[in-house]
């Protein structure tokens, strides 16, 4: 995994030694000097990790950090702040300004290592979700606002077969809002892991895990799509570090050593049920903007953006393909005599029926203004021409209500067959020449393209 590092120190020697022991890793490595540099350098520079000096002249690290946590530029880049003392209370300070991990000087190489993977593999689940968010900016949808920060109703599912730290933990947990379940059984852990109503944010396994391997634990957590995102958190003696290393390499988020600072707990289960909550926001905007992106907002049907990309990839795979071009008769006169608020409803009208009345392997889109495009494929194309017909009467076999009146609509519709060609344009093109033969022999009728109509596409 090769990837970008900051590396914050105010002393050159100590800045020199850890960007040689990372460029041997075959990390990118660049130095600032000041919290202020970082900051500059991390904006211009878009780093995967910073390494962060606590100590400096003028800007602190916990100044720097929370500066770069409260910028949208830099807020998702992960900072290990690297401190001189193993103080419990300066790492308090720093997770609350935003620190994802600490790093005690003389830095440990396993353990630098250890955490930057760990924290990179997190960071590039984040990344795809973000570059996600930002397509769907670009199409011009603007993200719902972050809600304020609440851990309120976090839930934490705790492995662990010591009751009274379990009480200990849930205690502490419960000053910010959070839950905690206690499980003694792995298997049972997994039944409930799997159980979509569950919703989980973070899985914390306290060490020993008589019966069970932590390490199974992590594997197993990072390899099945339920649970891939999900955070987990080891708590651990001393003496357990080897095992931490390894839960770590296998996908572990963070870990707490005990004993037990309840700040310091609360601190890091507040990261990750951050993190774990941006994730799955990002997830859900993406969905809602993916979803708007490809509706008609008139008729709630997928607009011609979509559906023409839809049957290019159903052609691509060498799919069969009927398409059905499908428009409203007389539709301007209707508009302009009812106005166009009725000339709406009598839209979502056709466009509720289209829905009801087309196979379920169907597509049906609004292509333009009165114009529905619906895509066929699999098996039953042959078909095409009884489902055109099937949607023909069910428009103009009954008269649309419209309150004031009851407005009788009719369809002109024009089938093609991807026999002829499997080019989407020509397809398209040719169903629409079939639907204006239509209209030209009197409207209300469905025509199949004829080799004239393909001429003409
Ligand atoms: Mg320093």
């Amino acid at each position: 995994m090769t990837a970008r590092v900051l590396v914050v120190d105010d002393s050159l020697p100590n800045r020199k030694l850890l960007e040689a022991r990372l460029q041997d890793e075959y990390f990118e490595v660049a130095g600032a000097a000041s919290g202020a540099e970082a900051i500059t350098l991390a904006q211009r520079w878009s780093p995967d990790i910073i390494l962060l000096d606590v100590l400096m002249p003028g800007m602190d690290g916990f100044e720097a950090c929370r500066r770069l946590k409260a910028q949208l530029s830099t807020a998702h880049i992960p900072v290990v702040m690297v401190t001189s003392l193993n103080d419990q209370g300066e790492r308090v300070r720093g997770l609350d300004a935003g620190a994802d991990d600490f790093l005690v000087k003389p830095v440990d190489q396993a353990t630098l290592f250890a955490r930057l993977r760990a924290l990179l593999r997190v960071k590039q689940v984040l990344d795809a979700w973000r570059l996600r968010a930002e397509t769907v900016r670009d199409l011009g949808f603007e993200p719902p606002s972050a809600p304020p920060e609440d851990f309120e109703g976090a839930k934490v599912l705790l492995l662990s077969h010591d009751a009274s730290e379990a009480a200990t933990l849930s205690h502490a947990l419960q000053a910010d809002g959070m839950a905690l379940e206690q499980f003694s059984d792995e298997k049972l852990v997994w039944q409930k892991l799997q159980d979509p109503a569950a919703h989980y944010d973070l899985v914390l396994n306290s060490l020993p895990m008589p019966g069970g391997d932590p390490l199974r634990l992590a594997s197993r957590l990072r390899a099945e799509a339920e649970t891939r995102d999900l955070p987990l958190m080891l708590i651990a003696n001393a003496e357990q570090r080897e095992l931490v290393l390894r839960a770590f390499e296998l996908g572990a988020s963070d870990h707490v050593l005990r004993p037990i600072n309840e700040q310091e707990l609360r601190a890091r289960v507040r990261n990750q049920v951050r993190r774990r909550r941006y994730q799955l926001r990002l997830r859900a905007e993406f969905d809602r903007s993916l979803e708007l992106a490809v509706t008609d907002g008139l008729t709630g049907l997928r607009n011609r953006r979509y559906v023409v990309r839809h049957l290019e990839s159903l052609l691509r795979d060498g799919a069969a393909c009927g398409v059905l071009m499908i428009d409203v008769d007389r539709f301007k006169p209707l508009n302009d005599y009812y106005g166009h608020a009725a000339g709406d409803a009598a839209l979502r009208e056709v466009a509720a029926r289209l829905r009801e009345h087309v196979r379920a392997s169907d597509i049906v889109a609004r292509y333009g203004g009165e114009e529905f495009l619906v895509v066929m494929s699999g098996p039953g194309i042959e078909e095409t021409g009884v489902v055109a017909e099937r949607l023909r009467s069910a428009i103009g076999n009954s008269p649309i209500d419209l309150g004031q009146a009851k407005l009788p609509v009719t369809v002109s519709i024009g089938s093609a067959l991807s026999a002829v060609s499997a080019d989407a344009a020509a397809l398209i093109a040719a169903a629409d020449a079939a639907m204006y033969r239509a209209k030209s022999l009197g409207r209300n009728r469905v025509e199949a393209a004829t080799n004239q109509d393909w001429r003409l596409a």
